[in-house]
This record gives C-alpha cells, structure tokens and sequence, in this order.
C-alpha cells in the first residue's frame, strides 16, 4: 500500500500526538522530512495538511505517544492539538460515519503501523503494577520554579565527559515525579533568530519521595555537549540558582510495583539516569523483594560511568551488576550487548520468565545492537524473539528510551 494513497471521499484518517505521553524530547520534529510537525509551549503536533504518512517518525519516538490515528470528518487544526490535555475519544466523532469506511482506515493505518513497527515490536505500555504518572503540569507558559541544591561532577577530573549530578530543589511546588518520568528545562535566552530555545528533557535520577526520603527535590544527571545550550547552561549553575522546569512528562517508562517483577535494566552513559532511580526506589520501598534487579551498564572507562563509586556500594542481593568498558587502554572494546551474550543463559532464564520487565536507555545505536544480542540469545536457548518481543510490549514488559 501506497502511504500517500487516497483518503476514502469524505475521511480522513489524522495522524495525531498524545499528549499524555509525549516526553516532549523533539525527536518526532527532527524527523519529520516535511515539516509536519511542529510545538508550542505545551504540545509536539502534526499538521494534518502537510503529512503524508511516510511514517518516518514512528519507530524513532521513545514512547509511542507518536502512534495515534483518529479517522474524521474534518482534521483537528494545529492550534486546536496545540491547547490539548488529552487526545479526543475516536467514538465522539464517527458516529455517523460509514463503518466500512472507517474499518477500511483503520486497516490500512494498522497496515502501515505494522511496518513502520518492523523491528521496534509495537506501541509502549506502561506495567501493569505501575504507579499512576502525573503528566504536563507545568509548561513554558507556566513553568515551575526549581532552586539548584547541588552540582557535582560525577565523572573524574580527567575523564573526557564531564557528567553532574544536579539537585534542584522544589521549595513549596508540588510537582509529583515517578521513577522513570522526565522533566523540561527551559534554559534562557533565545537563539540567533530570537526564538526562545527549545525545551530540553532530562530523566530524573532521583526516586518520586526525593534524594533523600521525603524531601521535595529532585536529581537530574546531565552530561555537557560540546555546543550544547541546554547542558552547558545545567552543568554551570551554581548552589542558589533559579530554574525554570516544565513536565512532569512520560506515561510508559515506568517501573512495575510488583516486587515479584524481574527488573532488566540496559544502559549507555546517563541513559542510567532513570535506572538510578529505579535502584533507589526499590531499596527503600522493596528491599526484601524476591524479584531480581540486572543492571548492563556501558561506559568508556570506570572514570567515565556516572556514579562508578556509588554503584559499588549496592549490594548484590538488591542487583545484579555488569559494568562494561567500552575503551580500556589494555581490553578489547566491548558493548553491554557483548556481555549480554556472554551471559546468555542468565538472559534468557529472565527473558523467559513472564515477570521480567526490560528497560533500554541511552545511546539509540544501542538499540539495535541490544535487539541482536536478544535475538541470538533466544536462538541458542530455542526460545523465539520474534513473539517475546512484541508479547512484552504489549504487556508493558519492554521499554526503550533511546534518543
Ligand atoms: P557515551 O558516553 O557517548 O557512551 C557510553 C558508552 O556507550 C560508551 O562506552 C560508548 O562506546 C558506548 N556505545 C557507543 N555506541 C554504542 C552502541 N551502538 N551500542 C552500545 N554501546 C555503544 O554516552 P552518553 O553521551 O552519556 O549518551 C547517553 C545517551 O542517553 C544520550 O543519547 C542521551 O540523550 C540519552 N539519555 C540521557 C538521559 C538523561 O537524563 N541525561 C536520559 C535518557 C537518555 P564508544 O564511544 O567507545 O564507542
């Protein structure tokens, strides 16, 4: 099927964000080789007159909130989606629409779905044990106002990568984070042309009661980027400086409640922020808990891996560790996707068991090196892949957030 094909006369089927789980991390507009979507302060849009369902920004969105269709009578306006909390309710207007029709778009959207899918297994659900998220707050018109209560360097003086553990405090602000859940930090001042920066998205590093039980704040970990304005700005404000943030954003990346659920966990870089807070979460809210935590986690060099030393306090009992060097001056390099194999059996007990929940965060090339490693791993234990992968998406047992 052509993706331009003609629209049945009289239908439209609209490619739509959801705004509930959009993280707001821009990918879906980088994309976009036309042009077709575009944000406000609150909302990632696509303008129904200009798409053309190439599908090119399907696979590359971390959440999924990317893949919502609504078959109509008249496309939704930009500025419509723009002022959405929520996406409308496909029933409240098809009524009188032809449902042949209307069957025929949706298959044909299924269609398309399916093979811009091939390769990532499906749509992100959240667990179902999972906590229910608070989403979208505060916004760049509204944004909360956060104070910095520490700025650490995570990665040693001379290690390449300048990583830091940044603290912001929320003072009164109610501003209810899940592990998992990212925030937006506007940073200030505008760009060459005089337009306000783009909202940068950071995941929390902290659990939902605080860095330290019960304390209303939060832990962002944030590496500078060379020309980056967003974390060059994060990695030099000082103690007692003001930030403007925006979210709580993401309905999906989250963790299950269940203590009998297995906690697979994958990771490059500060892709380890959410993991971190998964970690702390669990050993304050379910430390006895039988379900095994794993953490594959992939850095240049020991100076390079964000909280090495922290890390190595956590005892084996709560997780699992595997610390993998990428550029070790006398070792081959090696991928958390290479000790994935050679740890084959341990993966593909946890892959087996249907309270293993798997997390991937971090580098998007990783993805598909993580994807083979799986894949492979299955083959040598004759389990089967190709059905596990999209049966844990759909059961909110499978998550990547790769961008
Ligand atoms: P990095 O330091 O550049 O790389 C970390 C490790 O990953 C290195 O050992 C690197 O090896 C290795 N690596 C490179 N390509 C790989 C591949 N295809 N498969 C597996 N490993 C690979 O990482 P980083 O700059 O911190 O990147 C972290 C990523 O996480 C960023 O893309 C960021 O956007 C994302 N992220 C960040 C947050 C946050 O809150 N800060 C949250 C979610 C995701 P070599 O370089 O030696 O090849």
């Amino acid at each position: 099927m052509d993706a331009t094909s003609p629209q049945p006369a009289g239908l439209l089927k609209q490619h739509l964000i959801d705004p509930e789980i959009c993280i707001r991390c821009g990918t879906c507009e980088e994309t976009c080789p036309i042009d077709a979507v575009s944000h406000n302060d609150d909302n990632y849009v696509v303008d129904a007159e200009i798409c053309n369902y190439c599908m090119d920004c399907i696979a590359p969105c971390p959440t999924g909130s990317i893949d919502n269709w609504r078959v109509v009578k008249t496309a939704y306006s930009v500025d419509e989606q723009f002022g959405w909390d929520e996406l409308p309710e496909q029933g409240e207007f098809a009524d009188d629409v032809d449902t042949d029709l209307m069957e025929a778009l949706e298959d044909e959207i299924a269609a398309l779905l399916a093979d811009a899918h091939s390769g990532t297994g499906g749509k992100a659900v959240a667990p179902a044990s999972a906590a229910k998220p608070t989403v979208n707050l505060f916004n760049r018109s509204k944004p909360a106002n956060a104070v910095v209560q520490g700025n650490f360097r995570l990665t040693e003086e001379d290690a390449e990568n300048d990583v830091r553990h940044i603290i912001l405090d929320l003072g009164d602000t109610v501003f209810p984070v899940l592990e998992g859940q990212s925030i937006g930090i506007i940073a200030p001042g505008t760009d060459a042309n005089g337009n306000a920066h783009a909202v940068r998205l950071y995941s929390v590093s902290s659990p939902r009661d605080g860095e330290r039980p019960n304390t209303n704040n939060m832990a962002l970990t944030v590496k500078r980027e060379a020309e980056g304005i967003c974390s060059n700005y994060l990695c030099d404000l000082e103690k007692g400086a003001s930030v403007q943030i925006t979210g709580p954003f993401g309905a999906t990346f989250l963790m299950p409640e269940d203590p009998q659920a297995n906690i697979f966990m994958i990771c490059t870089g500060t892709g380890s922020a959410p993991f971190r807070a998964f970690t702390e979460r669990r050993r304050r809210a379910m430390s006895t808990a039988p379900g095994q935590m794993d953490l594959y986690f992939g850095a240049r060099r020991p100076e390079e891996l964000p909280y090495f030393g922290p890390l190595k306090k956590v005892p084996q009992e709560l997780m699992r560790q595997q610390l993998v060097f990428s550029r070790l001056p006398d070792s081959p390099k090696e991928y958390v996707q290479d000790r994935m194999v050679t740890r084959a059996e341990e993966v593909s007990a946890l892959l087996a068991d249907e309270k293993t929940h798997v997390y991937i965060c971090g580098l998007r090339g990783m993805e598909t090196g993580v994807d083979e490693s799986f894949a492979s791993i299955c083959r040598q234990a004759s389990l089967d892949w190709e059905a596990i992968k999209p049966r844990m998406r759909e059961e909110g047992r499978y998550h990547v957030e790769t961008y």
